[in-house]
C-alpha cells in the first residue's frame, strides 16, 4: 500500500493518513477505547477512576472524530479484536476500499 503516513498532527493523531485521499485510520484497542462489540469489563479496582478515564478517552474519539469530518476527511476505525489474532480479513477490506477510493479520485468523479 502507497500514499500513506503514519503519525500526523491531524486532530487525534490519525494512526494512518493517506492525504491524497482525504482519508484517516485509527487502530483502536478494544479496551482503551472501548469497542461496542467487546464491551470490556471496567477494572474492579479504582473503577471511579477508569470510568472516567475511560469516559475522557471516548470523549476525545469523539471529539477527534468531529473535527476531522468538518475538515473534510472520512474516518474508518479499525478495532483491535478486528484484527486479531488474524488481520489478513480487515486489511483486504480496507485495500479494497483505499482502491476504490483511488479509482473515484483519480477519475476526478469524486465531488
Ligand atoms: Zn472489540
Amino acid at each position: 500500500m502507497r500514499g500513506y503516513r503514519v503519525q500526523t498532527r491531524l486532530p487525534g493523531r490519525p494512526d494512518i493518513t493517506f492525504p491524497a485521499l482525504r482519508l484517516v485510520v485509527f487502530v483502536n484497542g478494544c479496551f482503551w477505547h472501548r469497542c461496542p462489540v467487546c464491551q470490556p469489563r471496567l477494572p474492579a479496582a479504582n473503577a471511579e477512576f477508569w470510568s472516567a478515564k475511560f469516559r475522557e478517552n471516548r470523549r476525545r474519539d469523539e471529539e477527534a472524530r468531529a473535527n476531522l469530518q468538518a475538515a473534510g476527511w472520512d474516518v474508518v476505525t479499525v478495532w483491535e479484536h478486528e484484527i486479531r489474532p488474524d488481520p489478513s480479513q480487515r486489511a483486504l477490506e480496507l485495500a479494497t476500499m483505499i482502491r476504490s477510493r483511488r479509482l473515484t479520485h483519480s477519475a476526478g468523479t469524486d465531488a
